[in-house]
């Protein structure tokens, strides 16, 4: 008998990623769209976590599966760790890249290398139908550049340099970010935790 769970995306890029970074025999892989109306999940957490587990739980107990979800997000230390879990909005409007970029470089201008370092951050939560959870995190650190590099891969990627590459994550091919990103580190966590059966966490 399969174990059955849904990642909890409507973005299809985002569900065949984990898909196949969380490959694994005797799993069979659901998405949000394998079920009628769900819910909205509002992401009001103060934290990846609190966002990611609030994702898993609500989706299944509305849908009655095992779930999995996440939250993502830079953390940009002369910043303070912002924008952090407020990442996909931080120049007001949600999803707006370009501005969320140029943001980042008005606040960084003038700081050396050594003062640019950041993080991409991402959890990971599975949930059980009874809303019992666990969770894992994973960072990739990198420099802010000075501007922006490359056309790969999406937010804050041609910004985030990578000083042992001598590359943006704009500029990498896309598989060789797959096998390096936060997204991959975390999904790597949780296939440890997959691989243990549905049974331990109860
Ligand atoms: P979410 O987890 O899909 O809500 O992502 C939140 C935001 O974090 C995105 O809109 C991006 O701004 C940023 N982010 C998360 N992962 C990445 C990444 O791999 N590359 C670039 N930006 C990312």
């Amino acid at each position: 008998m399969s174990w059955k769970i849904v990642i909890a995306t409507g973005n299809a890029h985002k569900f065949e990623e984990l898909q196949e970074l969380l490959k694994l025999p005797g799993i069979e892989w659901l998405s949000l769209k394998d079920f009628g109306d769900l819910p909205d999940v509002i992401e009001d957490g103060d934290t990846f976590e609190a966002n990611a587990q609030k994702k898993a739980i609500e989706y299944a107990k509305a849908t009655g599966e095992w779930v999995i979800a996440d939250d993502s997000g830079i953390e940009i230390d002369a910043l303070e760790g912002a924008p952090g879990i407020y990442s996909a909005r931080f120049a007001g409007k949600h999803g707006d890249d370009a501005a969320n970029n140029l943001l980042v470089l008005e606040k960084l201008q003038g700081l050396p290398p050594e003062q640019r370092g950041a993080q991409y951050v991402c959890v990971l939560t599975l949930a059980s139908p009874e809303g019992v959870c666990v969770d894992v995190r994973a960072h990739w650190r990198g420099q802010i550049a000075t501007a922006l590099q490359g056309e790969g891969g999406f937010g804050y990627d041609p910004l985030f340099y990578l000083p042992e590459l001598d590359q943006t994550v704009g500029e990498l091919p896309a598989k060789t970010k797959q096998h390096l990103s936060h997204r991959a580190q975390a999904a790597a966590k949780m296939l440890e935790i997959l691989k243990k059966g549905d049974s331990h966490l109860f």
